[in-house]
């Protein structure tokens, strides 16, 4: 891939989202938070209406190249692109953190990064930051406690148990509350 060849795409709602300004709202709901770069070097961060956190406690940002970049290795194309990455993803992280000690004293944050795959339509890498909170609190397929987990033998096959995982819609004023505070943390000092 060649710097030329990041375009923003006019099917992808992701590209389409990292045209509006930050304290924009796209149409899903979603408050743009931060912003860096351009087009060829950018990214961009949104502060998600719905978390599969505890919406008492906690949250998830969003952080996505401003162009449509389908694979992480694409990161390193240019790089000022590589650099701003690294930039907005620990900003953001810090200002996450700083949020969640006000709120709770505990800051115990994930991350995973998606992209394309069989199980996953969404093609424009991404990644998730949240608190660890609700059902996101146990193992994850990666770590060693859920590999040991317990297996158990039913009709659709092997499975093992995990805690369910339910997406919670926030409340308005922790909102305005959170997004206020992510752009001030962000853009202001
Ligand atoms: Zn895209």
């Amino acid at each position: 891939m060649e710097l030329a060849d990041i375009i923003r795409q006019s099917d992808c709602s992701l590209c389409q989202e990292s045209l509006l300004e930050i304290g924009g709202v796209s149409n899903y709901g979603a408050a743009i938070i931060a912003k860096i770069g351009s087009l060829e070097d950018g990214w961009y961060a949104t502060l998600q209406r719905k978390t599969p956190a505890d919406p008492q406690t906690g949250f998830s940002v969003h952080i996505m190249p401003q162009g449509h970049l389908t694979s992480f290795g694409q990161i390193k194309t240019n790089p000022r692109l590589t650099l701003n990455y690294g930039l907005i993803f620990s900003s953001i992280y810090q200002a996450i953190e700083e949020i969640i000690r006000e709120q709770s004293g505990l800051a115990q944050l994930g991350c995973y990064g998606k992209c394309g795959t069989s199980q996953n339509t969404k093609e424009h890498i991404h990644f998730k930051l949240f608190e660890e909170s609700g059902g996101l609190n146990q193992p994850w397929p990666s770590d060693n406690p859920w590999s040991e987990k317990e297996v158990y033998i039913t009709a659709k096959g092997d499975r093992v148990l995990a805690l369910p995982v339910k997406k919670s819609i926030l409340s308005q004023e922790r909102v305005d509350y959170l997004s206020r505070r992510l752009i001030y943390l962000l853009n202001d000092n």
